[in-house]
C-alpha cells in the first residue's frame, strides 16, 4: 500500500538533502578509497535505505514500485556506487525471497535485510554463462536430506560484504531453464569462498568478485520455491529491478543536464556563455527531452506494475531506453565541458564511465531488445 502523500514526500525531501549534502561532497574520495565510508553506511542504515521495497512487517518501508522509482531517481543524482551499497537488499539480492519466500524463511532473513544488518547479493552469472542465463552450470545435488552446491558464480555486486546469496544452480537433469533452482546460501557455509573484488571502469565503491561453492551442504528448507522455479524467479526479480535502474539512470541524466546548464551559463567564449550559442543549445534541448521520456516510461510502467499488469515489455523498454538515454547525455555532458569534461576534477568523466554499466549488467541492451521484441510479437503489436 502506498504512503501517505505526507510522509513520502517527507521521505524524498530527506533523501533529497541526504544526496545533495553528504554523499555528493563525497564523490570524489569515494573514487579515489574505491570504498564508502562506514558512517555513511550507517546513515544509511538509520535513514530506511536497506529496506527500500521490504514490507513493513518485517521492518522495511514497504514502498510501492512507483514510489521505489521516484526514491531510485533522487539517489541517482550521486555517484551510482552510493546506491549499490543498498541496492541488491532492495532489488536483486532480496527479492526472490519477498516473492518466493515461505514465511519462515522471510521471517528468518527479511528484517536482518531491511535493517542492513547483513548485505545480500544475487548469483546468476557464471564465467560461461551470462546472457544465456538459463543455462547456469552450478549444480545442487540432492542427498536425501540436503543439497550438495558446487561451482562459480562471476561479477556478482556486493559479494565481498554479503552475507546471504540467492543462488542459482541446476538441479535437475533437464540442460535448459527448467532445470534451474533457486537457493539461500548463507556467506559461512563451509566450502563457499570469496574472490578477490575486480579493477573495473567506473562505480567506484561498489565491488564485484567471484563466488566460488565447493561441495557446500545447502538445508533443503534454503531452496526458494519448488525445484525447477529458479529461472523464473529469476526472471521476475530482474524485471522488477531493471525498473530500480532505469529509474536511476533517470536521476544521473537529470543531475547531469543541471551540471551542464551551471556549466554552460557561467563558461564563457566567444564573448557570451556557452549556453547561448544554439549548438550547445541543442545538445541541452537532446538531453532534456530523452530524460523526459525516460522519466515518463519508468514512473508509468512502475505505477502499472503496482496495478497489477505485465510489464515484463515496458519494464525491458525502460531499461533499454532509459540505459542507452543516459550514455548519451553522458557523453553530451563531456562535450559541452570541453577540456574540463575530460578531466578528473569535474566528476564528469567519472559519471560517463560509472553509467556505462547500466546497458549492461541486469540483461545487457540486447537481451532488453530481443525480450521487447518476443513481447510485442505475443501480444500482437
Ligand atoms: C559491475 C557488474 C556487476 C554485476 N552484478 C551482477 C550480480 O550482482 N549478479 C549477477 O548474477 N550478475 C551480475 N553481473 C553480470 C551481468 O549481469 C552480465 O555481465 C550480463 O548479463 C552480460 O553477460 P556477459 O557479461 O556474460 O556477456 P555475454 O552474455 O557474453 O554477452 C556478450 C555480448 O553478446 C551479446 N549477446 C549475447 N547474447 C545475444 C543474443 N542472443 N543476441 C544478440 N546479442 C547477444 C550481449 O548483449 C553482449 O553485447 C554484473 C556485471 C558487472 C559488469
Amino acid at each position: 500500500m502506498a504512503l501517505d502523500p505526507e510522509t513520502f514526500d517527507a521521505l524524498i525531501d530527506t533523501v533529497r538533502r541526504f544526496v545533495t549534502e553528504r554523499l555528493r561532497p563525497l564523490e570524489g574520495a569515494v573514487e579515489e578509497a574505491d570504498a564508502i565510508p562506514a558512517d555513511v553506511v550507517q546513515e544509511m542504515r538509520e535513514l530506511g535505505l536497506f529496506g527500500l521495497s521490504i514490507a513493513e512487517e518485517y521492518g522495511g518501508l514497504g514502498l510501492t514500485m512507483l514510489e521505489e522509482a521516484k526514491v531510485a531517481i533522487e539517489l541517482g543524482r550521486t555517484t551510482p556506487a552510493f546506491r549499490s551499497t543498498f541496492g541488491t537488499n532492495v532489488g536483486i539480492g532480496s527479492q526472490g525471497l519477498v516473492m518466493a519466500g515461505n514465511d519462515a524463511q522471510k521471517a528468518a532473513w527479511l528484517p536482518k535485510i531491511a535493517s542492513g544488518e547483513i548485505i545480500t547479493s544475487f548469483a546468476l552469472t557464471e564465467p560461461d554463462v551470462g546472457s544465456d542465463s538459463g543455462a547456469v552450470k552450478t549444480r545442487a545435488v540432492f542427498d536425501g536430506q540436503s543439497y550438495r552446491l558446487s561451482g562459480t558464480k562471476r561479477y556478482i555486486t556486493n559479494a565481498d560484504k554479503a552475507d546471504l546469496f540467492t543462488v542459482m544452480a541446476r538441479t535437475g537433469d533437464d540442460p535448459g531453464a527448467r532445470g534451474v533452482s533457486a537457493f539461500l546460501v548463507p556467506r559461512d557455509l563451509a566450502g563457499v569462498s570469496i574472490g578477490e573484488p575486480e579493477k573495473k571502469m567506473g562505480q567506484k565503491g561498489a565491488k564485484v568478485a567471484d563466488v566460488n561453492f565447493d561441495d557446500v551442504v545447502v538445508p533443503a528448507e534454503n531452496r526458494l520455491g519448488a525445484e525447477g522455479e529458479g529461472f523464473k524467479i529469476a526472471m521476475r526479480v530482474l524485471d522488477r529491478g531493471r525498473l530500480h535502474i532505469s529509474a536511476v539512470c533517470v536521476g544521473v541524466a537529470e543531475r547531469l543536464i543541471a551540471d551542464c546548464v551551471a556549466y554552460a551559463t557561467e563558461r564563457k567564449q566567444f564573448g557570451k556563455p556557452i549556453a547561448e550559442h544554439q549548438l550547445i543549445q541543442a545538445m541541452i534541448a537532446d538531453s532534456k527531452t530523452e530524460s523526459l521520456v525516460a522519466r515518463a516510461l519508468v514512473l508509468e510502467t512502475a505505477a502499472a506494475k503496482d496495478a497489477g499488469k505485465d510489464v515484463v515489455m515496458e519494464s525491458a523498454a525502460a531499461k533499454y531506453y532509459a540505459s542507452e538515454m543516459v550514455g548519451r547525455v553522458a557523453d553530451r555532458a563531456v562535450q559541452i565541458f570541453g577540456g574540463a569534461g575530460y578531466i578528473a576534477d569535474y566528476g564528469i568523466e567519472r559519471l560517463y564511465r560509472d553509467v556505462r554499466l547500466f546497458r549492461i549488467y541486469e540483461g545487457t541492451s540486447q537481451i532488453q531488445q530481443i525480450i521487447i521484441a518476443r513481447e510485442t510479437i505475443k501480444r500482437g503489436g
